[in-house]
């Protein structure tokens, strides 16, 4: 009480003070909320609240956010996401592509079963874009395997030219085209989620690292900032950090690794205009480059194992990656307008994991999206809470055995 009344008394001229009991919190001491001169002001007590809610989601990207939305009519919902903003890290990152014959089988399944709903989401989040898979001439049997998978059709270079003109001559010998590849509008899919979520009562927090994580007798308490959240589902959507939030809730980590994979922002090459150019990829992943907001980017298609943290592109890997870009077409790179890199983090089979643990049916993984957790989030955000909800999963038996945590 002593401590209270100081700051009042510091306060007084400035101050209005908010005795906090909030809705859904039951604080174990009172929360002082003052208005000062400079914003507000919360002190008085050590504050520590206690939130209840039935489902607590770790992770503000694509996958926790999707999740949100998903059981958030159904369930009383909290996401804590550690930084300041949703979709910091790999979610902020992407490409951006939707192209449904990428990654393993199962992926693939998600990826088509996904696909309706980026269709229909907030009016549809895909646009057609295209693909155009280029080779060397030295690399015909390479092109060839790549393209079947692909489901391309090989196209004459004039073809090739005709859509792309700056080609080289010479060193870019063979090219296959798909027109049924999209721009995934990432951003939108994002805030349509945290919409949907936020509009069913979902709690949404941001700035709240959860540092602890335990088990009690009922249920899940996890410590993020100065707030205890009770639950009794506790979902890690925690990208990069998916083993180490598994680590620090007694779980057994199930061996993900984090890539590096970076990007390059160039002006659009030769001043041309870009926007139909379609999306295009050199086989054996020596490159891959699209249209972006008028300028142009490149991939290295780099792989880097790396420990989770906030990634940033390496500058030798951008050089080495233009080079091999530049190599291909005509117009040199004068400059470099930004650069960035994300975290594609992938279990050990390549395929996402989603789940109930097997030594904890209360603890729910939704992890290793790799390099597809835009294109794949519908289905794997319904399947967790078909899981969850007690529904019968619309995806087939045989995909959600190849995705449980139960398969390692
Ligand atoms: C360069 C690049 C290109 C890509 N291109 C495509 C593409 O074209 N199409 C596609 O579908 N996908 C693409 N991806 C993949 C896609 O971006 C990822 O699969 C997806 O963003 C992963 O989402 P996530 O929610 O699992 O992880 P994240 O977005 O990383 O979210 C996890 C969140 O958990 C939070 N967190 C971690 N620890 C804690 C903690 N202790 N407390 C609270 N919060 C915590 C983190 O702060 C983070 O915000 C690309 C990725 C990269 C890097």
């Amino acid at each position: 009480m002593k401590q209270f009344f100081e700051i009042n008394r510091i306060n007084t001229l400035y101050s209005v003070y908010v005795t906090a009991f909030l809705d859904n919190y039951y604080p174990r001491i009172v929360v002082i909320i003052g208005h000062t001169k400079n914003g507000f002001y919360k002190g008085g007590f050590p504050v520590r609240l206690r939130s209840m809610t039935g489902i607590l989601i770790i992770g503000g990207g694509i996958a926790g956010l999707s999740a949100a939305a998903a059981l958030s009519s159904e369930a009383k919902v909290t996401l804590l996401e550690a930084e300041p903003h949703l979709g910091f890290h790999a979610s902020g990152r992407s490409a951006a592509i939707y192209l449904s014959e990428y990654g393993n089988g199962v992926v693939r399944k998600l990826n088509h079963a996904s696909k309706p709903e980026l269709d229909h989401i907030d009016g549809g989040v895909l646009t057609k874009r295209g693909m155009l898979l280029l080779a060397r001439p030295h690399e015909r049997q390479d092109f060839l395997d790549e393209m079947r998978p692909f489901e391309m059709h090989e196209v004459s270079m004039a073809e090739a030219r005709g859509l792309v003109p700056i080609l080289h001559p010479v060193n870019t010998a063979f090219a296959a085209f798909r027109d049924n590849v999209y721009d995934l509008d990432a951003d939108r899919l994002l805030q349509y989620y945290t919409k949907t979520a936020r509009r069913n009562g979902a709690e949404i927090v941001t700035g709240s690292k959860v540092s602890g994580i335990s088990k009690t007798s009922k249920g899940w308490e996890v410590l993020a900032g100065q707030t205890d959240h009770n639950a009794d589902i506790l979902i890690n959507a925690s990208g990069a950090w998916v083993d180490e939030i598994a680590r620090m809730a007694g779980i057994a980590p199930l061996g993900f690794q984090p890539f590096r994979r970076s990007m390059a922002r160039i002006p659009a090459p030769g001043g041309h205009d870009v926007s139909t150019w379609p999306f295009m990829d050199a086989v054996n992943e020596r490159w891959y480059g699209k249209p972006d907001a008028g300028g142009w980017i490149v991939s290295p298609f780099d792989e880097h194992r790396m420990n989770p943290h906030d990634a940033w592109a390496d500058d030798m890997v951008l050089a080495e990656g233009l080079e091999r870009y530049s190599e291909m077409v005509t117009e040199p790179v004068t400059r470099l307008q930004s650069s960035w890199a994300g975290l594609r983090t992938f279990a050990p089979d390549r395929s996402l994991v989603v789940g109930a643990d097997v030594a904890d049916p209360s603890f729910y993984w939704l992890a290793g999206q790799g390099g597809y957790g835009f294109q794949t989030a519908p289905a794997a955000s319904g399947l967790v809470a078909d899981l969850i909800l007690g529904r019968v999963p619309e995806l087939g038996d045989d995909v959600v055995e190849a995705l449980s945590p139960g398969r390692f």
